[in-house]
């Protein structure tokens, strides 16, 4: 795909933003802060970097992520907004002591990333979310644009783009790359969760042998 090509791609997602802000609709973002996150928030900032990017802060994060988020939120001028789970970590362990992501990811991932996220999908018109087909099997059965159940429309902007594509629009405007790229992370989520490059897919970095591809934010999406 040549540039121009590109620019047309991202002219349609402004027209889009501009649509729902023309219907007065209250827009978000939500962004993990990855390399591969980057051209949706550089595209955003274009747009209007008032747009709130909210980070779900599980407490479980990498330094490193919390320091490329930093960077990026003053290189792009974005308007960042933290969130964080109602329960503290003492209450987030299990019979044997243990955090829960030890023994059951699924209930850490909805206190700390569905469950914080459950308000603002309440209050909220439009959620801006990046996430692409090619991720993972799940991800290409959805829709540009789908309802929650709390009512709020996700807009999926980059759904169609390849990782080629956002490799391309990446190095363009050279764009800041997370520092464990080059450590042989591709997929960087909570530090327990995440392992180093996997050959057969990018999700696959994550819950590794826990038959886990979602953390919850997406999986309400999945068509039967
Ligand atoms: S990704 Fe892991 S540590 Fe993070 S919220 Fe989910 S289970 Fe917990």
């Amino acid at each position: 795909m040549n540039w121009e090509q590109l620019e047309k791609l991202v002219d349609g997602i402004r027209q889009e933003i501009l649509h729902y802000k023309s219907e007065d609709k209250q827009l978000f973002a939500s962004s993990s802060f990855q390399t591969h996150s980057l051209p949706m928030l550089h595209i955003i900032s274009r747009i209007d970097n008032t747009i709130p990017i909210y980070f779900i802060n599980t407490g479980f994060h990498f330094p490193e992520t919390i320091q490329f988020r930093d960077k990026v939120v003053e290189e792009f001028g974005l308007n960042l907004l933290d969130l964080h789970s109602l329960v503290p970590k003492s209450q987030q362990r299990n019979r044997l002591g243990n955090f829960y992501f030890t023994s059951d990811p699924d209930y850490c991932c909805y206190l700390n990333k569905t469950q914080p996220m459950e308000p603002v999908l309440a209050k909220m018109d439009v959620w801006i979310n990046g996430i692409r087909a090619d991720q993972n099997a799940n991800r290409r059965s959805m829709r540009e644009e789908q309802m929650t159940p709390q009512g709020c429309l996700r807009y999926h902007p980059m759904l169609h783009w390849t990782a080629k594509l956002v490799f391309e629009y990446t190095k363009k405007y050279d764009l800041p790359k997370h520092p464990l790229d080059e450590k042989g992370y591709v997929s960087v989520g909570c530090e327990p969760c995440t392992r180093k490059f996997d050959l057969e897919s990018e999700r696959e970095s994550r819950w590794f042998g826990m038959n886990k591809t979602e953390c919850g934010l997406h999986t309400e999406l999945i068509e039967k």
